[in-house]
């Protein structure tokens, strides 16, 4: 089947630019609390200006709510709280933000002002995230030795030789951030995913699962920028197919790598998988082939609540900052920032890379995809 025939894809998207806040109790109050609390989506239009600032500013709460107890293992969480449903106090403060959010802020900026969506240069998203580099943010280790070097003038590629692991990191970093290049690429899965995998490369991100990891997020975004939160929630193995298909079209052979692969058969089940089956057979921790399926897995368990799936991000434990920041993007971008619990949002961390400058740059990110106005299929 071919993208355009995808039975999610219109629906209650609208074109106008949302008047109501962000974060509003408005787009809440038109769900209604089932038995196990979990929200069920009520018929509401959703806009789609309000879904990209849903994709950045979910990443952000995601990133925000899974940051005190990021490393932390599943069950040290449910001792110490049960489960996190409010912001807890963190090292920089309730409600801040950790790398994936400061790494999504500078790829935005640069896919903002990108040249070529076709064929995407990496050299000006380096040296965006090498401007933005902020090591109290949290950074892997040769990602921060990587940006400093480019911030001192060296090439990313000479950079990236010199510190990257032999082959390529594996691990999540270059899906956490991706999130903009949904946003870049719209409507077009395959241009999200080319993105996706261009902006991996200045941090060593180039090891096949990483490159499949981050390919796969940016898809999963730019469906979900798209579809039908109920149409998902009826229909999830097709929603995982399509994901697969178009990421392992752009990465091309080799694609899924074999790590992937048991995650992805739990996925494309009729049925998903129990949170302990997750937890023992796929796990949530800094490999691009865990941590990447487990936050779709998150977000398929309950699409239309981004509260629940932030909640069930954050309690696999792990990488949960990163986890919940890629699963709070899905849900942010299927339902729309103001479908983003306002206590939370509130909360989040403004200033050069928070949740003002998210929103503006979703904005600008909008502006540029209409003013190209490409396709699907593109
Ligand atoms: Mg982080």
């Amino acid at each position: 089947m071919d993208e355009g025939a995808y039975p999610v894809r219109t629906g209650m998207i609208v074109e106008e630019d949302p008047a109501e806040p962000i974060g509003g109790g408005s787009a809440r109050a038109k769900r209604t609390a089932n038995s196990s609390g979990e929200g069920a989506l009520v018929s509401r239009p959703i806009k789609v200006a309000d879904r990209f600032r849903g994709a950045l500013l979910g990443t952000q709460v995601g990133d925000a709510l899974g940051m005190p107890v990021e490393g932390w293992p599943a069950d040290r969480i449910r001792e110490a709280f049960g489960e996190v449903r409010d912001m807890l106090p963190a090292r920089l403060g309730r409600g801040t933000f950790t790398d994936d959010t400061q790494m999504t802020a500078a790829l935005a900026e640069a896919l903002v002002h990108i040249p070529s969506l076709q064929s995407p240069d990496p050299d000006p998203i380096a040296r965006s995230f090498a401007r933005r580099f902020d090591p109290k943010r949290g950074y892997g280790a040769n990602t921060g030795r990587i940006l400093s070097e480019i911030r001192g003038g060296r090439h990313w590629s000479d950079a990236v030789a010199a510190h990257s692991l032999p082959g390529g990191s594996f691990a999540n970093g270059a899906a956490m951030r991706v999130a903009p290049a949904a946003l870049a690429g719209y409507p077009s899965g395959r241009v999200a995913a080319r993105l996706a995998v261009a902006q991996a490369l200045p941090t060593g991100h180039s090891h096949p699962e990483s490159l499949f990891g981050t390919a796969f997020q940016a898809v999963a975004v730019s469906e979900a920028l798209r579809a039908d939160p109920t149409a998902v929630e009826r229909n999830r193995p097709e929603f995982v197919q399509r994901i697969v298909r178009t990421a392992t079209e752009v990465v091309g052979p080799g694609a899924p790598p074999p790590a992937f692969r048991p995650a992805l058969e739990f996925l494309y089940s009729p049925s998903l998988p129990s949170v302990e089956t997750v937890r023992n057979r796929i796990g949530a921790g800094v490999r691009a082939a865990k941590s990447v399926p487990a936050a779709l897995w998150a977000f398929l368990a309950s699409p239309g609540s981004p509260e629940e799936v932030l909640v069930r991000a954050v309690g696999l434990g792990e990488d949960t900052d990163t986890v919940a920041a890629m699963a709070g993007a899905l849900a942010g971008a299927l339902n729309g920032a103001q479908a983003l619990p306002a206590r939370w949002v509130e909360v989040l961390e403004d200033g050069p890379c928070g949740r003002s400058h998210l929103v503006e740059l979703a904005d600008a990110l909008l502006r540029r995809a209409r003013n190209l106005g490409g396709s699907p299929e593109a």
